[in-house]
């Protein structure tokens, strides 16, 4: 039945990017002030740079900033004290922490700032300049006057999934760095592992950051889980903290590290079990993706671990903030244990949820003691006791809005937005991602300061993350191409005050980054030279309408419908496509000199006599992940994939589907998708049974089945199944679908109930 290869769904509703034709100077992140004049400066002639203020740190800046404009463009600048300087940097008290002026006139650069910090933004500023023109020798006549709009503006690193090395870390912060993005929160701990060196804790790292797997695939792909067999470790030095510490400051970067707690910390828990609730016997690390019940036991024994930790974490990181995880602490432990129970009644504790918020809040003394703020998940404050620390609203905003309600600090990093760990592009195509999808367009939307709050409230709002969770990011490949281009987006959010902000002209200016990328070998996504392919019911024309777009500026898309490759030669597209049967749109991007740009993006769509048709369920149907299901799912012209269950409803056993075929129509057969996934305790069909009727009352059975399917093989897998149906004629087709109702022996949650996961329901 596998006749049609299957294909995805639309992703999200896009509209179509007009470019404005003047895009003005070509900044990312967009200044808050450009005045824009004739003429240009040329560097490769007046090439010397000179500071002439009293910060002996801006020469390093100035050192740093040679270094990369040879490396990127060849270009070559000195710093002749005897001769007169073509780029001049001078202090102005008056400006702001990380303001700067940038002033370019034919024969002078003239550049302004009140700190290093201005004057390495300033230098990131005519770094942008020099990529975008063309031959990178020149800088544009202009007036910059810039500063940010948030003060915190941040990027996660996941190492307590996978270990990255420190040149990879390097390599990350130093790309980071060119966008404005002034905090790195490195996440050094967690289930899977612990990547920080702690010399009274030895075997912290010693058992702490070795686990002998790595699962693999999406959570629900096989079962049992399957593992690459592969020992992954790996941790950092306190030498080599140290180390990038320095390297992080040259580039105006804070690291935040995090150290979770009292969740997230199987860790440290394998390598220390006297921490965890006394009735844990053995304790290893997690494999994969997952959070472990095992979490520290609040006795004061563990305070005191904790307490060393920190200290030693004060001392390696100067920066004014410790996060301390707090997020998804599961209280089972909690409940069953002794000590953790005594010590609800001794405090007069509510809960489990008031204990965890009584455990923040003795870590926050401890933070306090060593001379550190703490930064915290949004959960820290869910258990309702008074908090200093700053909040990480992560999800969703709602975390956020509290916490500044109640004066609470807060940094924005909500998943709906900032999660760059989702899918960027179509996940049937995509590299492996944890579920979910935010585009690069949806990032750049984010407004941080939530219109709940009052003026007041807001201020509070101290800026946005970016975070790049690591279950499926294993190396620095995989980290740039989550990461980039979108956290372009979030740089210019946290930086450009939002009169400023513009997608379009974004978006444009986005393009030159492409070419830096591949200076500096970044393995960005691509998807920007992609079209994307979706298709719909036009209920107007009463046809199936397939659109392309792109959001890359100046190209044509160029796109085949028999199946053929798509060339320079192939029809340009103009405006919807429709289809009147099962069809292969395979399609191109090309630019100005007709080449194009990236292989093909393919897609398949099924035109039936289904297609378009309203449905209603007897039964409501679920998402197997946390996309909603879409309203037309069953009838949209598009099959589900796997491993990702975008395209896919879960729907209990013995539903009823009505499809309202619209006109009165002539009835053969009836196929529909069917899934086995034992731990979303998914079955396939069982049997159907089809009826059809004129009215939509009086309904005459007219074809019925029951499947077979070969043995599980242990991994998720489609099946197609096929009614042949008597041919009749009628408007209404009732299609009864059965499944098991008991779960076979062995399987994941023997308690769940069974269902069926349901895509494409084609009608002949
Ligand atoms: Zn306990």
């Amino acid at each position: 039945m596998n006749l049609f290869r299957l294909c995805v769904a639309n992703l999200v509703a896009l509209f179509w990017v007009v470019i404005p034709t003047a895009m003005g100077a070509n900044i990312i992140p967009q200044p808050s002030y450009i005045q824009e004049k004739q003429g240009t400066f040329d560097l490769a002639h007046n090439n010397n740079i000179l500071y002439v203020g009293k910060q002996p740190e801006v020469n390093q800046i100035i050192d740093n900033f040679m270094e990369q404009m040879l490396g990127d463009y060849g270009l070559s600048l000195q710093t002749n004290k005897s001769k007169k300087a073509g780029i001049l940097l001078q202090d102005k008290k008056s400006l702001g922490e990380e303001a700067y002026e940038l002033s370019v006139a034919a024969n002078k650069v003239v550049i302004k700032a009140s700190t290093p910090a201005g004057f390495f933004y300033a230098l990131r500023t005519v770094n942008q300049l020099i990529l975008a023109d063309e031959n990178h020798t020149s800088l544009p006549c202009i007036l910059v006057k810039d500063a940010p709009r948030f003060s915190y503006r941040g990027f996660l690193i996941d190492a307590g999934r996978y270990y990255l090395p420190l040149k990879d870390v390097k390599k990350a912060i130093d790309l980071a760095a060119n966008y404005k993005l002034n905090r790195f929160h490195w996440h050094l701990t967690d289930d899977q592992g612990w990547r920080l060196e702690i010399k009274k804790y030895p075997r912290l790292t010693e058992k702490g950051s070795v686990r002998s797997n790595s699962a693999i695939g999406t959570w629900d792909q096989y079962y049992p889980r399957h593992y690459d067999g592969k020992e992954h470790s790996g941790y950092y030095t306190q030498d080599e903290i140290r180390d990038i510490v320095r390297y992080a400051a040259d580039r105006q970067i804070t690291i935040v590290p995090e150290i979770e707690m009292p969740g997230h910390a199987l860790a440290a828990l394998s390598a220390y079990p006297e921490y965890a609730c006394s009735f844990h016997s053995s304790l290893d690390l997690m494999a994969g993706a997952g959070i472990s019940d095992q979490v520290y036991c609040p006795k004061p024994q563990t305070f005191r671990f904790i307490k060393d930790i920190l200290t030693e974490v004060a001392s390696l990181f100067p920066g004014e903030y410790i996060h301390i995880g707090g997020d998804e602490c599961p209280k089972t432990s909690w409940e069953q244990c002794e000590d953790c129970q005594a010590l609800i009644r001794k405090e007069n504790l509510k809960d489990e949820f008031e204990l965890h918020a009584y455990f923040i809040q003795q870590v926050e003394k401890i933070a306090e003691g060593l001379g550190r703020k703490l930064i915290g998940w949004d959960e820290v404050l869910e258990g309702g006791l008074p908090l200093k620390a700053t909040v990480m609203s992560w999800r969703g905003e709602a975390g956020g809005i509290k916490a500044a309600q109640l004066g609470n600090n807060v940094i924005m990093t909500p998943n709906t937005y900032c999660y760059l760990d989702y899918y960027q592009e179509n996940p049937e195509f995509a590299p492996l991602a944890i579920g979910g999808f935010i585009s690069l367009e949806q990032v750049y939307d984010y407004e941080p300061i939530p219109e709940a709050l009052t003026a007041e409230e807001a201020k509070h709002i101290m800026g946005i993350q970016g975070n790049i969770w690591g279950e499926y990011v294993a190396t620095i490949e995989k980290f740039e191409y989550m990461a980039f281009p979108r956290l372009l987006a979030i740089a210019e959010v946290a930086w450009s005050q939002p009169e400023n902000k513009n997608r379009e002209l974004f978006i444009s200016r986005l393009k030159k980054e492409f070419s830096f990328f591949r200076k500096r070998n970044v393995n960005t996504c691509r998807e920007y030279f992609r079209p994307r392919i979706q298709g719909g019911w036009d209920g107007e024309k009463g046809m199936y309408a397939v659109t392309l777009e792109t959001i890359c500026p100046d190209v044509d898309i160029r796109y085949t419908l028999d199946g053929s490759e798509p060339t320079v030669e192939s029809d340009i597209y103009k405006g919807p496509v429709y289809l009147t049967e099962n069809t292969c749109v395979k399609a191109v991007v090309t630019d100005k000199d007709n080449q194009i740009l990236e292989a093909p993006t393919v897609k398949n769509f099924l035109v039936n006599k289904a297609t378009g048709c309203t449905y209603t369920l007897s039964t409501d149907a679920w998402s197997l992940d946390w996309y909603p299901v879409k309203p037309t799912l069953f009838t949209d012209g598009v099959q589900g994939f796997t491993p990702s269950n975008y395209e896919w409803a879960a729907i209990a056993s013995g539903v009823e589907i009505v499809i309202d075929l619209k006109k009165n129509t002539t009835v053969s057969g009836v196929r529909f998708g069917t899934m086995v996934a034992p731990i979303n305790s998914t079955l396939p069909a069982k049997s159907m049974i089809c009826y059809l009727s004129k009215d939509g009352k009086e309904f005459r059975q007219i074809g019925e089945s029951t499947f077979s399917y070969p043995v599980y093989k242990g991994e998720k897998e489609i099946y197609h199944n096929y009614v042949k149906t008597d041919k009749k004629d009628g408007r209404y087709l009732k299609l009864v679908i059965n499944g098991q109702t008991e779960l076979p022996e062995g399987y994941p949650y023997p308690n769940a109930l069974p269902s069926i996961a349901l895509d494409e329901i084609e009608v002949f």
